[in-house]
């Protein structure tokens, strides 16, 4: 099941080109009161969610997904968790590039570890990433994006593709500098998730998925998530042996060699086997 969250939070279920309009099945979700728990109570919802989904979509408005604006498909994510340098052309070609790397050492992400971005920064495809420092390196980077659907604390390799709810392509945008990744990597915009959430079961093992950027029509990336250093459960796991995973947080998985700048003016179109393509603009802030 594709479910896309757009215009003014509308819900959809995605059939070929089209959306169709699944909101009133969400009245299904249970009543929320403050403080909000640290979930996202669609993608916790989402199993118990699926048979009024297929309901609605029965008698649902049919839209062409082109004419829709596609926000991200998690709402409220709890934590974005990423993977740096997971692919090792891409450690070679930070190692390589000054652009890149700015006289800082680029350690394995086994020395390195993850890192986090501020949910702040979250867009969905249809909104604009906005450069704000222009003197500077913007760079995609293209990533398969991981959507957590239970809550996983200390879970093992064996068991963590239990804990997801589904997955999107993630651009894990950043300016190129001397600063902590987490400050690089979280300004408002540049997290793009999208087209839409897929579910897992439409994906499969997500070892496999080829993985493909273009700006303006230019090759920039082409990969496959078979070359991940640390593959999807093992990312789960090592992440959740430091903290919690709630139902709705962002994993993602890294990028793949090909990173380079974008300009206000770019479109970005980005594509990820089994999961989709979306065509992301680039503007200033
Ligand atoms: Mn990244």
């Amino acid at each position: 099941m594709k479910i896309a969250r757009f215009d003014d939070n509308r819900f959809g279920l995605v059939d070929g080109d089209e959306v169709i309009d699944v909101t009133s099945a969400l009245s299904a979700l249970p009543a929320q009161s403050y403080p909000f728990p640290r979930a996202d109570l669609l993608i916790e919802n989402f199993a118990a969610l699926r048979p009024g989904f297929e309901a609605a979509a029965k008698n649902g408005a049919r839209r062409k997904l082109a004419d829709v604006k596609l926000l991200a498909p998690v709402a409220n994510p709890g934590k974005v968790v990423a993977a740096p340098v997971n692919y090792k052309k891409h450690l070679d070609e930070a190692r390589a590039d000054a652009g890149i790397h700015h006289q800082q050492q680029v350690g394995e992400i086994q020395k390195v570890g993850l890192f986090l971005k501020a949910t702040s920064s979250i867009i969905g495809a249809s909104q604009s990433v906005l450069i704000r420092h222009d003197d500077r390196r913007n760079d995609h980077e293209i990533e398969l994006a991981v959507i957590i659907g239970k809550t996983a604390n200390c879970v093992s390799k064996e068991d963590a593709l239990n804990y997801i709810a589904g997955y999107a392509i993630g651009l894990d945008m950043t300016v190129r500098g001397p600063e902590e990744r987490s400050l690089r990597k979280s300004l408002d915009t540049f997290t793009v998730l999208g087209p839409y959430f897929v579910s897992a079961d439409e994906v499969g093992n997500p070892s496999g998925l080829d993985l493909e950027l273009t700006v303006d029509g230019e090759a920039r990336q082409k990969a496959n998530t078979r070359d991940l250093v640390l593959d999807v459960p093992t990312l789960i796991s090592w992440a959740s042996s430091f903290y919690t995973l709630h139902p709705g947080d962002i994993l993602l998985t890294g990028t793949p060699e090909g990173v380079g700048p974008v300009l206000p003016g770019n479109t970005i179109r980005a594509t990820i086997a089994k999961i989709g393509t979306m065509d992301v603009k680039v503007g200033h802030a």
